[in-house]
């Protein structure tokens, strides 16, 4: 027996359920199970994945509730914020039970000769899903519902403090009419993640979290030569121009860096102001950060509940104090109250330059740092010095400058003018750099775990 993971609830500091854990042996013989129920389910048509995914969507509206109750409990998301999630999922699975089919269609390739060319997508097996705490149901669902309508299997190793959620989307699954070893949720140590990739019955794997989590399994998936999806951190740069509107572009940068209690890998971390808007979009965004004061979760006009742990407090904490000790300004928070939980209020610093940690490195929670720019192309150049390279936006009065920008200057994966930065099943989602490699959602997602085949028949 590999013994009990066991809950903390952010919140209170008090502990909640405990779940057994699995071992590895039982890890390998899930995969096992997963692969020879993927043999059967690669030959169900389109319309029949479509009714249970779309049926999994139904569910997910269903317990709404519920399931954003168990976040609250798991990793302190506001009962709101869980809700959206949910909705969203079951969106996710809607669209994807729609598009699947035209997505993965045959295309035909004329080559100017006798006989028939085409492409085809062919589901590449049982595809190992490792995934953070942050949005407990999104990642999961994101990556889940285009792989089961590709024909895949999956087996999921969700972030340790979320085990009711990871059990909650099996179980969402089941019922809905996904074979029971298709889909499973593995309560695993993510020491065992290598020897699992190793595994024969896993063909691919995709996690979303650390640089440093990624690494490990970029490592293990080359060592065996299997297909490998990373969606790692971000540290999104918003630059704010001089033709913007500053109480509009604070209002677009806060809604940005508040995602979430600040605790999204697409969440705007650094604000980067051109001088002459500089003192105007510091205090818009002091006023539009101090709307997001700190409550009970699971009231309903809480814009800010805790962090997901004491420890990572603790660890946003130490940033903002070594940022303000190596130069930065505070102009809001930056003080842990005094009282049980993992509590950080939101915090404005400014001032924020190279060699503090709100600049060098990303800050995964309430925190914006503003940086000066002196101009447009100096504002450009600071956003893209940064190892990260997921999201980014620009905030200006001219649309079409900001198109231009996003277009061909920013070195994101995704690039928004006037709005933050959002996932969409319907759009690519992804990043460069050190904030991972390959897509999810859209076409190019579904496309990640399949076996594009090129079929000539003369
Ligand atoms: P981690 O990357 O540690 O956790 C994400 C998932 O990876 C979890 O399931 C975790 O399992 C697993 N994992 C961790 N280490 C390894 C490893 N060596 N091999 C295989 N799997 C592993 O994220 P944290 O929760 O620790 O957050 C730390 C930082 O990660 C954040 O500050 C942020 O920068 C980034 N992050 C990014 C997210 C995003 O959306 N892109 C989401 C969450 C975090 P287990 O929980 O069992 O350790």
């Amino acid at each position: 027996a590999a013994g009990m993971v066991t809950t903390t609830n952010p919140a209170t500091g008090e502990k909640g359920r405990s779940y057994p854990a699995h071992d590895l042996d039982q890890a390998r013989a899930a995969a096992r199970a997963a692969h020879a129920a993927q043999r059967e389910w690669r030959k169900t048509s389109f319309a029949e994945r479509s009714a249970i995914i779309r049926k999994a969507g139904a569910l997910l509206r269903e317990r709404a509730d519920r399931y954003a109750g168990l976040m609250t409990e798991e990793m302190g998301k506001t009962l709101t914020d869980g809700r959206a999630e949910v909705e969203k999922c079951a969106f996710h699975c809607d669209w994807f039970a729609d598009h699947a089919e035209a997505y993965l269609a045959d295309e035909t390739v004329d080559l100017g000769a006798p006989g028939e060319a085409f492409v085809t997508f062919n589901p590449i097996g049982v595809v190992l899903a490792v995934m953070p705490w942050n949005f407990p149901f999104w990642q999961v669902i994101r990556f889940a519902a285009p792989a089961l309508m590709a024909g895949n299997g999956a087996l999921l190793k969700h972030a340790s403090n979320v085990p009711g959620s990871a059990l909650a989307i099996e179980q969402v699954f089941h019922d809905a009419g996904v074979p029971k070893d298709l889909f499973r949720t593995l309560i695993l140590p993510s020491k065992h993640i290598a020897a699992l990739i190793e595994d024969e019955h896993v063909a691919a794997v995709t996690l979303t979290g650390s640089v440093a989590a990624g690494k490990s399994v970029a490592t293990a998936a080359g060592g065996v030569l299997k297909k490998c999806v990373l969606e790692l951190g971000g540290s999104d740069a918003y630059l704010v121009l001089e033709d913007s509107d500053a109480e509009a572009a604070a209002k677009v940068a806060a809604t940005a860096r508040m995602v979430n209690g600040g605790q999204s890998c697409i969440a705007g971390k650094r604000f980067i102001v051109v001088r002459a808007i500089k003192e105007q979009f510091e205090a818009a965004m002091v006023a539009a950060m101090k709307a997001y004061a700190m409550g009970d979760p699971r009231e309903e006009a809480t814009k800010l509940g805790p962090m997901q742990s004491v420890e990572a407090r603790d660890e946003i904490a130490g940033q903002v104090e070594k940022s303000i000790a190596n130069g930065a300004t505070l102009l809001l928070g930056g003080e842990v109250p005094d009282k049980k939980g993992a509590w950080y209020p939101a915090t404005v610093l400014t001032d924020v330059a190279a060699g503090q940690p709100a600049h060098d490195e990303e800050v995964f929670g309430p925190v914006a740092a503003i940086i000066a720019a002196e101009d447009e192309a100096d504002a450009i150049q600071i956003a893209n010095a940064s190892e990260f390279g997921l999201g980014s936006g620009v905030l200006t009065g001219d649309p079409e400058r900001g198109r231009r920008i996003a277009r061909d200057e920013l070195e994101a994966g995704m690039s928004f003018v006037n709005e933050n930065v959002r996932s969409d099943p319907r759009m690519p989602f992804g990043g460069v750099k050190h904030s991972g490699y390959g897509r999810e959602c859209a076409a190019y997602g579904i496309r990640e775990f399949v076996n594009i085949k090129t079929v000539h028949v003369k």
